[in-house]
């Protein structure tokens, strides 16, 4: 699926947990952290017409999508968090969301399924991939993106917060303000 996808759903399940605001944040991007092996699509890009084209998206894509980074990526979140368990483990599992989320829908358009090398770089005897897998932008990712946007667009108006506290928190109020002012004030905190 797509980073956004992604993001969205590291929010909400962050959100079914009782953490600070660096935490929520923690927990959301660990979501999105394997896809940053995906960050060599700029280069390829930019250099497809060259004579020496950089093929880091064919060759590292995925290359993070692993146990071993997700491991890595809980350790950060334990150095980072006040609640360093609760935060690291549920880091642990929002990494595993997005592998889950990339197993059901993030076939290439060529028809590729990017199997996953859990294993790597210790043993590439395991990829994961499952037959029936759509496409990156076939219907029920737009369908499952949505249903996150409002899921989002709820707990903003109900908790009084969104990921906008991610940039800045006055931007945040306003966002909630706004939104308040158009649908009312929740009745409950
Ligand atoms: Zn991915």
């Amino acid at each position: 699926m797509s980073p956004v996808t992604h993001f969205l759903s590291g929010w909400v399940f962050a959100n079914c947990a009782r953490l600070d605001r660096r935490e929520r944040a923690i927990v959301t991007l660990a979501c999105v952290a394997p896809d940053v092996d995906g960050l060599g699509i700029i280069p390829e890009l930019l250099t497809r017409n060259s004579s020496h084209p950089l093929l880091w998206f064919t060759l590292y894509h995925h290359s993070l999508h692993t146990l071993a980074f997700s491991v890595a990526v809980a350790v950060i979140a334990f150095a980072l968090a006040r609640q360093r368990w609760k935060t690291a483990l549920l880091s642990l599992a929002s990494f595993h969301l997005h592998l889950f989320e990339d197993i059901l829908g993030s076939r290439g358009p060529d028809g590729y399924q990017w199997p996953i090398p859990y294993l790597a770089p210790f043993s590439s005897s395991l990829q994961l991939v499952w037959r029936g897998e759509w496409g990156l932008n076939a219907w029920p990712n737009v369908a499952i993106t949505v249903l996150l946007l409002l899921i989002t667009l709820w707990l903003a108006w109900r908790r009084g917060f969104s990921p906008l506290e991610m940039i800045s928190q006055r931007v945040d109020t306003d966002f909630v303000r706004t939104l308040r002012q158009r649908f009312g004030v929740p009745t409950i905190g």
